[in-house]
Parts: structure tokens; C-alpha cells; sequence
């Protein structure tokens, strides 16, 4: 059961194709696997059509036209992961992001209780990665200089606000402060969008401040 969910102006402009790529993608899994969200996303797309019918055509020269018709031979099919042990419960974009499933990716531990592994999506300005707490574990209190979008894909975490589940989908602002633990029942993996680094706050872990930096494209 889902009970996190993308606000309204953040379905918006998913639904209008102006989220850069890292944060659209993170939106797409979540509204593919959220009824509700389907429903809002399908109606503003239609609100959408009805606005762009009303505006007066404008002209398109040939090789504008030429060029919208190549590229969409140039579209590959998604690739799935062939292993049996996985069926399709990882979202298709990750199965492409990945090339493979969870084991197979190149994981950097941080501490006994984090690993984290990043993912390239071709986005200049935002961080997608993939966080593994072990089930219990703890990740240092931090703060945010910017925007992190959360959506959790196995298990689930917990906070000073609240308790999360598989589905649901988080947005932190500048200077929201956490301290996510992981259920103890089972490990959680969950998928991070930033668009600024962390910033520890843990006296532990301050001294990473400075090496921290976003690990874009
Ligand atoms: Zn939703």
C-alpha cells in the first residue's frame, strides 16, 4: 500500500515532459506501479492534448519533419533481465539503467550498514543511485543542499516523520534534516535523485563533507 505520493505540481510537469531526466525517471517508476498517480498523470496528459489542440497550427518545414520520422527508428526496445530468479518486479527503465539485477551492480560500501551503487542516465546535473541499508541499519544524520528524491523499490525505512514502505515516494528540501533507519525486518533498497550532495551533520561523519560530491551523468 502505497501512502507517499509526488505532489500535484510534480505529477504536472512530469506529465508536460519538463522534469530533467534523473528526477522523471524516479517519478515514471513510482506512477507506473501507483494507481492513483496513473490516474492524475493520465488526466492532466489529457488536459495537456486539449490546451495544445486549441493553440493555431504553425508550419513545420521538411526537414524538421524528416528529422521527428529518423528518430523514431532510432528507439531501442527494453532490454529485461533474462534471469529467472527476478521476474519483472524491478521497473523496466532500472532493468535498463542496471544491465543486470541488484548483485550484479558495482556497489561502494560506506560504513558496515550502507553500499551505495551509481547509475549513469545521461543527466548532466542530478545523482541516481541506489542505496542498500542492511535491515536495522542506521544511515548518519544529514541535511540536504538541495533536492533528494527518494522511492523506495524492496523494504522499507523509517524517520522522525514517518514510516516507508515499498512504492512510496519521498522529496526532501534544503535543509530538512534525517536520519533514516532501515526496518529491521528485511534490507531496503531504495532510489536516490539528488541535485546536491548530502551534508552530514553527525559529528561522526562531518569530516566526508568536503569530499562529498554529486556523481552526475
Ligand atoms: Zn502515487
Amino acid at each position: 500500500m502505497t501512502n507517499f505520493h509526488p505532489d500535484l505540481e510534480l505529477i504536472t510537469e512530469y506529465a508536460a515532459g519538463s522534469l530533467p531526466l534523473a528526477q522523471g525517471a524516479c517519478v515514471s517508476i513510482h506512477v507506473n506501479q501507483c494507481r492513483r498517480c496513473q490516474r492524475i498523470a493520465g488526466q492532466l496528459t489529457d488536459l495537456g492534448a486539449s490546451l495544445f489542440e486549441a493553440l493555431q497550427p504553425v508550419p513545420v518545414g521538411d526537414a524538421q519533419l524528416d528529422a521527428v520520422l529518423a528518430r523514431l527508428d532510432d528507439e531501442k526496445p527494453l532490454e529485461y533481465s533474462h534471469r529467472k530468479s527476478s521476474p519483472s518486479s524491478t521497473p523496466a527503465i532500472l532493468q535498463r539503467l542496471m544491465r543486470g539485477d541488484f548483485s550484479d551492480l558495482n556497489w561502494r560500501n560506506i560504513g558496515s550498514t550502507l553500499r551505495i551503487s551509481y547509475l549513469k542516465t545521461g543527466d548532466p546535473d542530478h545523482e541516481f543511485a541506489l542505496y542498500h541499508i542492511r535491515a536495522g541499519g542506521r544511515i548518519p544524520e544529514h541535511t540536504h543542499r538541495g533536492t533528494e528524491m527518494t522511492l523506495i523499490l524492496e523494504g522499507g525505512f523509517s524517520d522522525a516523520n514517518g514510516s516507508y514502505h515499498k512504492g512510496d515516494f519521498l522529496i526532501r528540501r534544503p535543509g530538512d534534516v534525517h536520519a533514516p533507519t532501515a526496518l529491521q525486518s528485511e534490507d531496503c533498497i531504495c532510489l536516490a535523485v539528488l541535485d546536491a550532495p548530502l551534508r552530514f551533520t553527525d559529528w561522526k561523519f562531518r569530516w566526508m563533507n568536503p569530499f562529498l560530491k554529486l556523481r552526475t551523468a
